[in-house]
């Protein structure tokens, strides 16, 4: 049974002159002329809050490994500490905890004096959904994602992030953000116009 319900019926005021389509426009040419909080990518661009969870990284050693973690973990797996080159100690966790683990190609080499080194660490970036579980599973906080977002491309092989890559990803974003504050939001004077300045009522982040 089909239930009809009572509507109001219009005066005759509301029927002549379109009272509630002048309403509506109303609301329309009142936004049409707001300041926009929204960016026009790709012509505007804001950098992402430190914790964004883009492209991987790997970190090198540096003389900023969690110790004495780190330490343990380097004597655990036997492996040849190198500054500059990746802290990955081979424990294969981050593939472990991946819910595409096909997606990692991680091999360790043994050297001449008996200690290892990570030779491979392939990331297949067309498989990951970004989740995250790698990063929390490494013990000496060396996979981690940055704020790299810009990742389309026409080939597949650009998707395939090689050691090298990870390294010079993990130097180049220690440099540029190594020393912010590891908070979510930053201090990024683009954002702070965009929000603050329209009147957007979002908590301000400690320290700015
Ligand atoms: S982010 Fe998730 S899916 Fe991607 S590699 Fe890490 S664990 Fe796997
Ligand atoms: S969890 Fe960390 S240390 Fe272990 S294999 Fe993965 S990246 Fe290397």
């Amino acid at each position: 049974m089909i239930k009809k319900v009572a509507t109001k019926p219009l005066s005759w005021l509301e029927r002549i002159f379109f009272i509630d389509f002048v309403r509506g426009l109303k609301i329309t040419l009142k936004n049409a002329f707001r300041k926009t909080i929204t960016t026009h990518y790709p012509y505007e661009k804001i950098t992402p809050p430190k914790r964004f969870r883009g492209f991987f990284a790997h970190k090198v050693v540096d003389g900023t490994e969690p110790q004495p973690a780190f330490q343990e973990w380097v004597n655990r797996y036997n492996i040849q500490v190198e500054y500059g080159k990746s802290r990955c100690v081979v424990c294969l966790r981050c593939k472990r905890a991946c819910p595409v683990p096909q997606l990692f190609e991680i091999e360790g080499k043994k050297l001449p004096n008996g200690k290892r080194v990570v030779s491979v660490f392939n990331m297949n970036m067309l498989l990951c959904t970004y989740c995250g579980f790698c990063v929390d599973a490494c013990p000496v906080d060396c996979l981690y994602q940055t704020d790299i977002h810009e990742t389309a491309s026409y080939t597949r092989k650009d998707f395939i992030l090689t050691l090298e890559i990870l390294e010079q990803i993990g130097k180049d974003w220690q440099m540029r953000r190594g020393n912010e504050p590891d908070r979510i939001w930053i201090d990024d004077e683009q954002r702070m116009k965009l929000w603050y300045e329209n009147d957007v009522k979002l908590p301000k982040p400690e320290g700015v």
